[in-house]
């Protein structure tokens, strides 16, 4: 079993016991690259897919030439690490329909046993398997996707699709990627606390840049806090924000503060509070929730700038993508923010 929860974090909530009634619990899915098979969890894998349904096609607008004609702003500009910025690709609209990709598969079965309950959003109504895809191609309003959910009983499958179906892509930009490589998953629960204020509670700005989740006193207290009492801002280990959520793919959770603008939504069009549906980042290769003594669970060459990324995708100009998901009804949008 997985265990990636911070060893130093056991002195931050004794000193702040207030944050208990804080706790989220979130599945940190840690993929790897591999081969999963459709009856297993899995980043774009196969999905265990019922012959008999269509498979989800995106009917939205996509970019067409004309817009990437006039699309000059974006020549040039930095793409992520290590990365010479990219030369224009030319792209044509693909064809009808636009088959959407797979981008996560989760059994119940695959999720660690233990005492902490799951969000009930996860498997509601008895189901136990989660997939999710969306739509991989760029639309014209946004650099985000069209997403989907799919809740079914596994033990219920009967005929299933002999694989997915290949996608139409356009060339794609190296600034946003939203086809994800096959992965295994090694799933793990994991406790999250809200997001504070990073200023300095000592400094002048610290007023304005409350986050205003916990109570005031509370969030000064823990954005004060470091490990042991280090300074602040000495490297990413230390600090609460450091210790207060999990890096990478996962499931459920706090959604970070992390200059989004807009803030993402607390409520969906309906007036339900969102959660957050998928948190798609980078995978810690440092700091206080690193995998480790797990064998075969360690990266692939370090010497790679991506390799923190093994599903490939790269939302957003960070790199980073959120879906929010609402409580009342999962058929509403899912929203989706980038950063
Ligand atoms: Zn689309
Ligand atoms: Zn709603």
């Amino acid at each position: 079993m997985v265990d990636t929860t911070p060893r130093r974090r056991t002195e931050l909530l004794e000193l702040h016991p207030g944050l208990a009634a804080y706790a989220r619990t979130a599945l940190r899915l840690h993929p790897r690259a591999g081969s999963p098979t459709v009856g297993e969890s899995s980043v774009g894998g196969p999905l265990a897919w019922p012959a008999n349904e269509p498979w989800p096609t995106c009917a939205d607008d996509h970019e067409s030439d004309d817009d990437l004609e006039s699309d000059d702003d974006l020549e040039g500009d930095e793409v992520g690490p290590g990365l010479a910025p990219p030369s224009r690709p030319t792209r044509t609209v693909p064809a009808e329909p636009v088959v959407m990709a797979s981008v996560l598969q989760l059994y119940r079965r695959d999720l660690p046993a233990g005492p902490t309950p799951l969000p009930e959003w996860m498997f509601p109504d008895g189901a136990d398997l989660l997939q999710v895809l969306w739509c991989p191609n760029p639309h014209p309003d946004t650099y985000e996707p069209r997403v989907r959910l799919y809740w079914r009983t596994a033990s219920e499958p009967g005929d299933l699709l002999d694989g997915n179906p290949s996608l139409n892509l356009f060339t794609r930009d190296a600034d946003v990627d939203f086809t994800p490589r096959p992965c295994v998953l090694h799933p793990e629960v994991v406790q999250e606390y809200p997001p504070v204020s990073v200023d300095d509670p000592d400094s002048g700005e610290f007023e304005d840049t409350l986050i205003g989740i916990l109570p005031e006193r509370l969030e000064r207290s823990c954005a004060g806090w470091t490990v042991s009492g280090e300074p602040r801002g000495l490297d990413d280990q230390h600090d609460y924000t450091d210790h207060a959520g999990a890096p990478g793919w996962k499931l459920g959770g706090w959604v970070p503060a992390v200059g989004f603008l807009p803030p993402p939504a607390e409520h969906c069009f309906c007036g339900a509070p969102t959660f957050l549906l998928l948190g798609a980042t980078s995978e810690a290769l440092g700091g206080p929730w690193l995998p480790s003594g797990d064998p075969g669970f360690g990266w692939g060459d370090p010497e790679e700038w991506d390799d923190n990324r093994p599903t490939g995708v790269w939302g957003g100009r960070g790199g980073q993508l959120w879906l929010l998901g609402c409580t009342d009804d999962p058929a509403h949008p899912i929203l989706t923010y980038t950063e």
